[in-house]
């Protein structure tokens, strides 16, 4: 009598929940084919098509034989046997359900009620799977459109290039002044060009065909350190590196970034000023670096546009650079599933932060 009055409860608060929920009972806990149906809510009845009456206190063998005939639909009637004979539940993430009437893709999970019965919850996103197939086919057709463009681009620029050396040695010494000047911008643009083009495909070739890998944080960047180490030495850098840990993830890419944000620390200071860089991690639902400088900062309202592919806030005369550092740095924290942002004061300095779940 108790069993029941519990079950009467479950039955109504479950049946307006805006996600499908359907309670089964095992009767023989050894026999998958003893799997009854006692009650699915108007979600789960709507996703299957199917009234009360054509499914309540039914076996799924009378209602849904079909389910029995393919491997996907015996797993899951084999997980509702499992979690009642050991009161565990599972979560089965996504599963395809087809009847004669649908066909969909449901994120489902089985929990254990108490005795033989069980209850599973699931959610159509059919619709979200779809979109997200969508998404990836769209962004591959960007990325080749761009490497095409991008390796075309290049052969009018070698041509412009060739006949630019053409000239100077044809006229060597020969160019007044303002011809000159005009040569020299020609010369500038192309190269700037050609920069831009490479980085471009760079950017685009960033974790492609690549598979992600155990990496000792700390062996990175003493890598990296290495590799700026003209330039910390130059500038005087006080370098601090806390200790760091083994992630999962793309190594190249990973390097890249922490370059990015070093050099940049280094980069953007005040004349005369040594820079303190200072390299952080917490571990907060996976984990968060942080590398932190004393530099000019960055005003509240370019925090974002700075992300974007070649945008700087100052000349080359004034700090060398392409403007596609933060960029190539936030693509490679998203490839990782992560998020980056900054901190920042105007003439105190930045702190950069990037997450990486584990
Ligand atoms: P680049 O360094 O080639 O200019 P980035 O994409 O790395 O390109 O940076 C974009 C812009 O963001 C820089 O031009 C600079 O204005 C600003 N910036 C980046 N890092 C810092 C920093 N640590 N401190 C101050 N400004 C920065």
């Amino acid at each position: 009598m108790k069993d029941l009055l519990n079950l009467e409860i479950l039955k109504n608060t479950f049946d307006d929940l805006p996600v499908g929920v359907g309670i089964f009972k095992i009767e023989d806990i050894n026999d998958i084919k003893s799997v009854r149906y006692v009650f699915m809510n108007k979600v789960v009845l709507y996703e299957m098509r199917k009234t009360r009456d054509e499914v309540f206190g039914k076996k799924i063998i009378e209602v849904a034989p079909e389910a029995y005939e393919h491997e996907g639909g015996l797993a899951v009637i084999e997980t509702y046997r499992k979690v009642a004979e050991t009161g565990e539940d599972v979560n089965l993430g996504l599963v395809e359900y087809s009847n004669e009437e649908v066909a969909g893709t449901y994120e489902c999970s089985v929990h254990h009620i108490q005795d033989n019965y069980v209850y599973v919850m699931l959610r159509n996103v059919t619709e979200l799977e779809q979109k997200k197939i969508e998404l990836e086919r769209k962004n591959k057709e960007l990325n080749q459109y761009v490497s095409i463009v991008s390796h075309d681009l290049k052969d009018p620029l070698n041509s412009i290039t060739i006949v630019l050396q053409l000239i100077e040695r044809e006229y060597a010494g020969r160019l007044d002044d303002k011809l000159d000047k005009f040569f020299k911008y020609l010369t500038d643009s192309t190269t700037r060009m050609r920069t831009m083009i490479t980085e471009l495909l760079d950017f685009n070739s960033l974790g492609q065909g690549k598979e992600k890998t155990s990496i000792d944080c700390n062996e990175l960047i003493e890598n990296v350190q290495n590799d700026l180490g003209a330039k910390i030495k130059n500038t005087q850098t006080n370098f601090q590196v806390e200790t760091l840990p083994i992630i999962n993830g793309y190594k190249t890419e990973l390097r890249l970034l922490f370059q990015n944000l070093i050099s940049n620390g280094i980069k953007f200071q005040k004349e005369g000023t040594t820079p303190n860089i200072t390299l952080s991690v917490k571990n907060e639902n996976g984990w968060t670096f942080s590398v932190q400088d004393n530099g000019i900062g960055i005003a509240e309202e370019n925090k974002d546009k700075i992300f974007s592919m070649f945008q700087r806030l100052h000349s080359t005369k004034e700090y060398e650079g392409s403007g596609v550092g933060l960029a190539h740095c936030k693509k490679v924290v998203e490839l990782h599933n992560g998020k980056i942002w900054l901190d920042s004061e105007l003439g105190k300095g930045t702190t950069f932060y990037f997450s990486i779940p584990q």
